[in-house]
């Protein structure tokens, strides 16, 4: 048992000062009590905040953020990225692909996302074939994962095909592409490997409609089910244009249309991106208690479009955030582009706030919990049996109670000084506690990957 007492806490009500956490072996909270002494507790450094979870990521592609900006022959977009992504993927092997996500996973929980949900389809060889050991990448995510200290629901991907319709698989595709009984023995094989595993959630995904058959969709459910009926379900959908026209056109319906015709819509589901759902769409996913998972820092990176955040919201609508290509890892940034995108679309200020309240706690707090959801965990929020995955902040200056509205909005206040998962130390003064040889790591694996050239 450890007793931390916390200057102050962001709990579900508000802020509140002197607040007792009592965490148990298992790394649970089993007391949260305000307006404590400090009795023999361990007094925290700052003011406290749940950990975020991070509901969208694809880890190795850290390595290529700030390095595909260059236009390519026919000018740059979401598809000639696409190409250079593929360029990069191909040349992993299990090691250095292991040592690159430890080195990211450090690197958010540096940001005070303390949990992440891995969208994990690197799933064979540089030659496309199976490993001897089908979820030998997935045991790396799982290795680098626990060698970092975050939470993790690993999300292995159905991916069969280049395009709706049924296109075949490109040759740079070759490592991402199952059958449906291929992919039930990776599945089981993630199963195997983190199934019971301490901070570890196994869902599954399915690319997108692009890359799976609408038929493919109840046979996969089935597959994640006989495991565990509530197991999270993740999809990328909506996110281009070009996707929902290719749907429309092949099957008389959108992207999230033919989903919901093979699929029951539910709390179990997230919808990454989303971005250009209709109306009616968006009514029926909050309706549904689906989230949806907005990338705002990626989304604009790539062109995507704005989703339109506000009207969700106000249907009641859940959105989590995701970090997606890991282009930028900074948790303050991610929210503060959620809200400032869609201030520059309606013209107005404080668009994402529902009350009267603190928007800065109010977006941090709904995105936490939404997060929590989306990864099917119990974090999120400090409530007693909740993981203590928790975030201690630097100080700020003259503010107390404190209040997120300056961590998020006054750029480089959200300072991270301490970070715990499950009630361990993985972050102290800023920086996580094995970050040199974590980093050392990574900075071998890119060695090797600029070496590779073929
Ligand atoms: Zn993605």
């Amino acid at each position: 048992m450890n007793r931390y007492l916390a200057p102050w806490a962001l709990l579900p009500g508000g802020w509140a000062p002197d607040v007792l956490l009592e965490i148990d072996e298992a790394g649970m909270l089993t007391r949260i009590e305000p307006a404590s002494s400090r009795d023999g507790a361990t007094l925290l450094a700052g003011p406290v905040i749940p950990g975020m979870p991070n509901a969208h990521s694809h880890v190795a592609q850290r390595a290529l953020a700030g390095r595909v900006e260059g236009a390519g022959p026919a000018g740059d977009s979401f598809w000639s990225w696409r190409e250079a992504m593929y360029a990069f993927v191909e040349r992993l092997d299990p090691e250095s692909f292991e040592a690159l996500a430890a080195d990211a996973y450090a690197e958010m929980l540096e940001a005070g996302y303390t949990s992440v949900a891995e969208f994990h389809y690197l799933h064979h060889d540089r030659s496309g074939a199976p490993y001897a050991r089908p979820a030998e990448m997935a045991e790396r995510i799982l290795a680098a994962a626990r060698s970092a200290g975050i939470g993790l629901t690993l999300l292995p991907v159905l991916y069969r095909f280049s395009d709706v319709g049924n296109a075949p698989p490109q040759t740079q595709q070759a490592r991402f592409v199952h059958s449906l009984e291929s992919f039930e023995a990776t599945f089981a094989a993630c199963v195997h490997a983190g199934g019971g595993v301490s901070n570890v959630r196994i869902g599954a995904a399915l690319h997108s409609l692009r890359a799976v058959a609408p038929e493919d969709i109840a046979p996969f459910i089935a597959i994640v089910d006989a495991h565990d009926s509530q197991a999270p379900l993740h999809i990328h959908v909506s996110e281009q244009e070009r996707e929902v026209a290719a749907c429309r056109a092949r099957y008389g319906a959108t992207p999230i249309e033919v989903l919901a015709r093979h699929a029951t819509l539910g709390a179990r589901w997230s919808l990454v991106h989303a971005t250009h759902a209709t109306h009616d769409e968006r009514a029926r996913i909050a309706a549904s208690g689906a989230t949806i998972v907005v990338c705002p820092t990626t989304e604009a990176n790539l062109g995507d479009g704005i989703f339109p955040a506000a009207e969700f919201l106000a249907i009641g609508g859940r959105i989590a955030i995701g970090s997606d290509s890991n282009v930028n890892l900074d948790v303050a940034e991610e929210l503060r582009w959620l809200e400032y995108v869609q201030r520059l679309s309606l013209r107005r200020r404080r668009v994402l706030g529902s009350g009267a309240g603190s928007l800065g706690d109010e977006l941090y707090a709904r995105s936490a919990a939404s997060g929590a959801r989306s990864l099917g965990q119990p974090v999120g929020k400090f409530q007693v049996r909740h993981r203590a995955d928790i975030v201690v902040l630097e100080p700020l200056e003259d503010e107390s109670p404190p209040s997120l509205d300056t961590c998020i909005f006054k750029s480089g206040a959200f300072r991270v000084r301490e970070v715990l998962v499950a009630g361990q130390m993985v972050v102290h003064g800023g920086a996580h506690v094995h970050r040199a040889v974590l980093r050392r790591r990574a900075g071998a694996a890119r060695l090797r990957l600029v070496a590779c050239t073929n």
